[in-house]
């Protein structure tokens, strides 16, 4: 059978694979698979395509344009799954494992097309916090904003998920405004190469955005600047080797990094044989030992649990990792199918052994196991290790074994289970199986400071709770010290990754002009006619009414009162208001003035204005007693478009007394129509 021919994505152009190109073997049956590589890949005109066209067409989309083209390409992918499937057998992972790699893929983003429409501005400029006031008189303002970066991301990925491992870089960077070059682990780079060739076929991506390269990165890294990010996962080594690149240290080339870890899972002292949450714990380490065979930078590979309980944990996992079918994961009764590779066998094993040197293996031999598929593939046991002195081992804290292996070790209490978790010098994930709050709250404030992530399950969240191994679009993904100091997703934190931040100070009308969000001092507007019958499209940013006064009676804080049922005492008792240190007697409620309010800036009839959907950053500044005045100043702030029918109006709204006092403060929302 001819190999299958895996090319780049240069420059515009499908590159086959040429001199140097590698050979793949299957990972179920080690015959060789397919070829990717070309030595003669021009990694300079990548780089040109993508500052230059890529770069520059993503820029003149808004934040909310580049969502909807990640709405488009996650719908692509989704219609093109099967062959998605179909292929990524042959990197020995199962159905299930699938659901990971590739529904967790388009699931992370559809998450950030979501979370772009939401969380970001429909326009170039995400605004990072409020304005600041610089100045006594607000004529002097600081804003900062993010805006993309004028380079290209290089993502660098490794070959456990050939499809999440891109999605989940590409869609904060696409959502920034930066073009990507990928460059997938080679083992596995035939299923990202077939993703890569949906998303370009579907051409939704303006030209420039997306590269690939299949095979060796040859000098791209050496070719990087200020404006360029490196994001990486894979092993810690090569981390090291590449951002000591010295065009990466030169440049401050920002360098993302995602490494090997030694995540633990912590059983609480009161999740005894018996409890919800000891079973639990057995599910919870069993399914991440043997899901993708082991093989997930957030796999359990320490198992922390009382020293009392070390026998129960043996014999419960034992019998659980019993049941765990090996084999060729097409089958159906496969539960966990092979590493993706000879070499990653070879790797694992060796890296076993040095556990097994401090550690009894109590489960799984690799020598002699019930194997259900061809005898070639890159198959291995799931391996339980016991060691039963964690606090002279080494090698089980610092070895990731990256297959289904793990180590138990017993704890004498909660401070040396916080002692040993943190041995692992900085994980992507540690997780807590308790029902104890008290055991929580300390193993969070003792662990923390070394993990990106930390994951608590019980009785209450086990049947919705996402899995120990499941990093989340919305949650960060990364970790400190061995983790590889690096920090991908968290929602708009991981677009970030892809922007400058920059604190821009100036005038109010300055920073309106650039933030396209009217702050006070600002000019106002006088519209032709009142706003609300003005519709979306018709209102300017600034635009401004002022309304008519209107006096507040003693009467209308005994009617709004009795009318209610909030006659508390501020309102009601003279004397008792005269107490409290922050009345001058008897005052106006604050939603009847908020009351009062609406009532003098809208107007009444049908019109654009849909919906009031709600009211932001409220503040009553001065107390309004009977016999003041109010007048309301009503401004556009921010206008978001939803669909082509309706779009969001934020309205400045300020309240004021008889002697231009400031009364409250705070933001309207109303849906308009079109
Ligand atoms: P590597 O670190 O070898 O490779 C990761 C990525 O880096 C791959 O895309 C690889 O490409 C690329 N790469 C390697 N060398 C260079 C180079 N000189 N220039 C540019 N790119 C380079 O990791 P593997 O994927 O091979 O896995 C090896 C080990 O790493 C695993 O056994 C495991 O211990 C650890 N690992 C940890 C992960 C984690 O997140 N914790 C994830 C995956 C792996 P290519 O494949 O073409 O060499």
């Amino acid at each position: 059978m001819s190999l299958h021919q895996i090319s780049s994505f240069a420059a515009g152009a499908w590159i086959a694979p040429g001199n140097g190109a590698r050979t793949i073997a299957s990972a179920i049956t080690g015959a060789p698979f397919a070829t990717a590589g070309n030595a003669a890949l021009d990694v300079q005109s990548m780089l040109d395509f993508a500052r230059s066209t890529g770069g520059p067409a993503l820029r003149k989309l808004t934040f909310h344009d580049r969502a909807r083209m990640l709405k488009a390409l996650a719908q692509e992918l989704s219609a093109h799954k099967q062959a998605l499937y179909d292929l990524s057998f042959e990197t020995g992972a199962t159905q299930k494992d699938h659901l990971i790699d590739i529904d967790g893929g388009i699931g992370t983003m559809f998450v950030f097309a979501s979370k772009g429409r939401r969380e970001m501005p429909d326009s170039q400029v995400y605004l990072d916090g409020d304005a600041e006031q610089l100045s006594r008189n607000g004529t002097f303002l600081g804003q900062h904003i993010c805006t993309p970066l004028l380079g290209v991301a290089v993502h660098i990925n490794a070959f456990n998920f050939p499809v999440w491992g891109m999605l989940e870089k590409l869609a904060p960077t696409l959502l920034a405004g930066v073009p990507a070059i990928v460059k997938p682990a080679t083992n596995s780079c035939y299923v990202t190469e077939l993703a890569v060739r949906i998303m370009l076929d579907s051409g939704i991506l303006p030209a420039g955005a997306l590269q690939l390269v299949s095979g060796g990165l040859g000098d791209m890294l050496d070719h990087l600047g200020c404006q360029d990010v490196v994001s990486f996962t894979g092993s810690a080594d090569t981390a090291l080797k590449l951002r000591k690149t010295p065009a990466i240290l030169q440049n401050s080339v920002r360098f993302v990094a995602e490494q090997d870890s030694l995540n633990a899972s912590i059983l609480g002292p009161d999740a005894v044989p018996g409890t919800p949450e000891f079973d639990l714990f057995v599910k919870e380490v069993t399914r991440e030992m043997t899901t993708k065979a082991g093989q997930k930078c957030t796999a359990i590979r320490r198992i922390i649990a009382p020293e009392a309980q070390v026998n129960a944990v043996i014999d419960a996992l034992s019998a659980r990792l019993a049941k765990i079918t090996i084999g060729d994961p097409r089958a159906e009764t496969t539960r966990m199918g092979a590493l993706v590779s000879k070499g990653q066998k070879a790797d694992v094993l060796e890296k076993a052994a040095l556990i097994g040197q401090e550690a009894e293996r109590v489960f799984g031999n690799p020598d002699a196991f019930d194997l259900q598929g061809p005898e070639t593939g890159a198959f291995v046991p799931p391996m339980l290790f016991h060691c039963a002195n964690p606090d002279t081992a080494l090698r089980i804290h610092d070895t990731e074994a990256f297959g289904p292996v793990s180590t138990l070790m017993g704890y004498r209490d909660l401070n040396h289970a916080v002692a040993l978790a943190n041995r692992g010098q900085g994980s992507l994930v540690t997780s807590l199986i308790t029902h104890d709050t008290n055991v929580a709250r300390d193993v969070v404030m003792g662990t923390a400071a070394y993990n990106g992530r930390i994951y608590i399950n019980d009785r209450d969240s086990m049947a919705e709770s996402t899995g120990h191994g499941s990093p989340l679009p919305h949650m960060i993904h990364g970790g400190p010290g061995r983790a590889g100091g690096g920090e991908e997703m968290g929602g708009v934190r991981g677009v970030k990754h892809y922007m400058q931040r920059t604190a821009i100070q100036g005038s109010p009308r300055i920073l309106t002009e650039i933030s396209s969000n009217w702050v006070p001092g600002a000019p106002e507007i006088k519209g032709p006619a009142h706003p609300f019958t003005r519709k979306f499209g018709e209102l300017s940013i600034g635009e401004t009414l002022h309304t008519a006064s209107r006096t507040i009676s003693l009467a209308d804080i005994e009617h709004f009162a009795n009318f209610t049922g909030d006659t508390f005492y501020a309102h009601m008792d003279e004397d008792a208001a005269a107490r409290n240190p922050f009345f001058p007697g008897r005052v106006a409620h604050g939603y009847l003035l908020l009351s009062f309010a609406a009532g003098l800036f809208v107007e009444p009839n049908e019109g654009p204005v849909l919906a009031n959907t709600g009211l932001d950053g409220l503040r009553f500044m001065k107390p309004v007693v009977a016999g003041d005045s109010i007048k309301v100043r009503l401004t556009v702030k921010k206008k978001t478009l939803r669909n082509d029918e309706y779009g969001e109006v934020r309205w400045h709204v300020t309240l004021t007394n008889q002697d231009d006092e400031l009364v409250a403060e705070y933001e309207l929302l109303t849906m308009n129509a079109c």
